[in-house]
């Protein structure tokens, strides 16, 4: 096979293994419950990627008279970092490594190299700064200008360097083209992959109608955050709440009005939660049924916000069209104790103190 088509594989290849690892330590991320920002994590684990895959392609070829051949890999490696992945790489972090990397291959000594140097990071400057101004329309046009420009610089003082003659400099600067588009073509058809498997995702654990999140969210979490709470020994609290005779409210003003009720109760709960501590959970459970969970917290600190939601709806107007609607909810609430083993063991005393309010005439709080 040509070794330009070997090329072709092998770059899709060390994309293809950038996204899985991606994906793959980003879920463990998840499962671990490391919060770490998309951003930080994106920059780092590119910069690390690329930069181990830049080394120790060139380790093979330091010294030698052909110590140029992949350079087109490692263009394309820095054109990933600077448009798809956007990174921003300040001159701080960006010269020392060019530096050490010209040590490393010794090539400080020589004048082209410097000059090879800077438009490589004219280069990722100049990708990065498109990346960021992108308009809708022709951000191709702009990407492949950039790429062909800084490649032909780029080529150009390796050409001196090392004396190539003009039909290897032509043939290699076209192949970083043919690169280039590929690289666009591919990245772009992946990043839409996995902006559909996020946006999946997201659907799974969200409520469509109030979009908060949803009894499977609620699964997850609560599992977590119950073996969390047990191992360190840490507080966590649970309220349900459920609205009192919801199906008079769709009765009386139909299942629309009863649809907008419950995104106002939403609302309202989640700027409730919001204002006081972000930390804490809340779902919707069932169809008129919501629940909140609050860890690291005691029942005399769950207290105030379980006080301030209960207020809150039961005060809430309702307005749909000339209409006025009111309505009141139930709550019962409980604390992790020792004695739970399982989450439900939580989850049924919490069950048990709603079903006593709502036995006891409704619109009231059961704490035990
Ligand atoms: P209780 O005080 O005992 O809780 O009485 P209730 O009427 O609220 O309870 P019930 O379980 O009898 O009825 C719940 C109602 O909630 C029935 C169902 O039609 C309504 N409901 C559930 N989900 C939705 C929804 O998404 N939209 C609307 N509009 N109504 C819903
Ligand atoms: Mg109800
Ligand atoms: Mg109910």
């Amino acid at each position: 096979m040509s070794p330009f088509i070997t090329s072709i594989f092998f770059i899709l290849g060390v994309f293809t293994l950038y996204q899985v690892l991606y994906d793959w330590i980003k879920s463990l991320l998840h499962i671990k419950k490391i919060n770490l920002s998309d951003n930080v994590f994106n920059s780092w684990f590119g910069v690390l990627y690329m930069l181990v895959f830049i080394f120790s392609m060139q380790a093979s070829l330091v010294g030698r008279s052909i110590s140029w051949e992949f350079m087109n890999f490692q263009i394309i490696a820095l054109v990933f970092c600077a448009y798809f992945l956007n990174i921003r790489l300040p001159y701080y972090f960006f010269v020392p490594i060019v530096l050490v990397y010209m040590v490393f291959n010794d090539s400080i000594g020589y004048w082209q190299s410097w000059c090879h140097a800077f438009s490589l990071m004219s280069a990722y400057w100049t990708m990065n700064y498109l990346r960021r101004h992108e308009t809708n329309n022709h951000p191709f046009i702009n990407y492949i200008l950039a790429g062909t420009f800084f490649g032909s610089l780029m080529w150009f003082f390796v050409k001196l360097k090392f004396s190539l003659t003009w039909s290897t400099f032509f043939q290699e600067w076209f192949y970083l083209i043919i690169f280039e588009i590929l690289l666009y073509s591919y990245v772009t058809m992946i990043l839409r992959d996995s902006e559909i498997k996020l946006h999946l995702l997201d659907f799974a654990n969200h409520d469509a109608l109030t979009k908060i999140e949803n009894y499977a969210a609620y699964t997850s979490e609560m599992k977590y955050l119950f073996s969390a709470s047990t191992h360190n020994r840490l507080n966590m609290s649970m309220m349900m709440f459920d609205i009192d005779h919801f199906k008079q409210v769709n009765d009386t003003y139909g299942h629309l009005a009863g649809d907008k009720v419950l995104q106002q109760v939403a609302e309202v709960v989640q700027t409730i939660i919001a204002a006081n501590d972000p930390k804490v959970k809340f779902y919707r459970t069932g169809g008129e049924e919501f629940n909140v969970l609050f860890p690291g917290y005691d029942l005399k600190s769950t207290e105030l916000i379980v006080n301030e939601i209960f207020s809150a709806i039961n005060h809430l107007d309702i307005v749909i069209g000339d209409k006025h609607i009111k309505i009141s909810i139930s709550m019962g609430v409980s604390q992790i104790s020792k004695k739970d083993e399982v989450p439900n063991d939580l989850y049924k005393r919490v069950d048990n103190n709603l079903y006593h309010s709502k036995e006891n005439g409704r619109m009231q709080i059961t704490v035990n």
